[in-house]
């Protein structure tokens, strides 16, 4: 039996917990931050909130006996694959990245390309009016200073009652979005310009054409380092990675 860890909170993790439950002999928890309240539950043994940094997550891979790590985390979670890459290391067990391209503008894209989320509110300010602001709700108070802007903010769950939020909407959503969704929020809402994060995948793309169609502006805000490891960019390949190193 080989037993792996599956860092998650992605829809990849989510597919890759999916696949590896088909394999016999293989056994797959999924780790979660525990940010969602309602998260998609995925299939085979789940855990739920932090290890405690790399100290608290090398005693859990020793403690449960995990012969695999698989970081499938979100490009922009960077502490967790820091952690990851720290703990297996110290532990002395097999570590993957799982992490899809980054998007890649093409023509027709007028994106703006930032740094950081901080960047990205300063890249608005007098360059914006109506605001498709989808970086998540941990993000929204970087925002909250452009009092002179209007946001539609995207979130899975609404933010705290005490969190410091723009001035504008909510809209508590969760993708995958099409196309004719994303269109009809930029048209009804007149946005002018979009704030993404390069997630990368098609869940969340259709935001980026519909800015493409509608010659809306999009701040896209680039990836944080990734720590030096091994990566695949699909799940067969990690998969495949699994078969090779189980
Ligand atoms: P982060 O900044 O990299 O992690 C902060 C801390 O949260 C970590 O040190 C760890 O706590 C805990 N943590 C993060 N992911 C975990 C996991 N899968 N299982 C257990 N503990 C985890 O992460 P974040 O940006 O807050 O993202 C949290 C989760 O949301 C990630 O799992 C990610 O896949 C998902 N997500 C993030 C984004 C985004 O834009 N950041 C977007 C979509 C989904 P300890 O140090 O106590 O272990």
């Amino acid at each position: 039996m080989i037993r792996i860890l599956i860092l998650g909170g992605t829809g990849d993790a989510a597919q890759l917990a999916a696949r590896l439950a088909t394999i016999q002999g293989v056994e797959a928890i999924t780790s979660l931050a525990g940010r969602t309240r309602e998260p998609s539950v995925p299939l085979g043994d789940l855990r739920v909130g932090g290890f405690g940094g790399v100290a608290g997550l090398a005693n859990y891979l020793e403690v449960i006996q995990i012969d695999l790590l698989i970081d499938a985390t979100h490009p922009f979670a960077s502490q967790i694959s820091w952690n990851a890459v720290d703990a297996a290391t110290k532990v002395g067990i097999p570590h993957l990245m799982l992490i899809r391209p980054p998007w890649q503008k093409v023509s027709g894209d007028r994106w703006i390309e930032v740094d950081s989320v901080a960047a990205a509110a300063t890249a608005l300010q007098n360059q914006a009016q109506r605001v498709f602001l989808t970086v998540g709700r941990q993000e929204l108070a970087a925002f909250a200073h452009l009092k002179d802007i209007w946001f539609l903010m995207r979130t899975i769950d609404p933010p705290a009652a005490d969190a410091l939020v723009p001035p504008g909407m909510l809209l508590c959503d969760r993708g995958p979005f099409t196309l004719n969704n994303e269109s009809e929020i930029l048209i009804h809402h007149n946005i002018d310009t979009i704030v993404s994060k390069n997630s990368g995948g098609d869940a969340t793309y259709a935001k980026i054409i519909a800015a493409r169609e509608l010659d809306v502006k999009v701040v896209m805000v680039n990836r944080p380092a990734i720590p030096p490891a091994n990566y695949v960019t699909n799940i067969d390949d990690a998969l495949a990675w699994v078969l090779e190193n189980g």
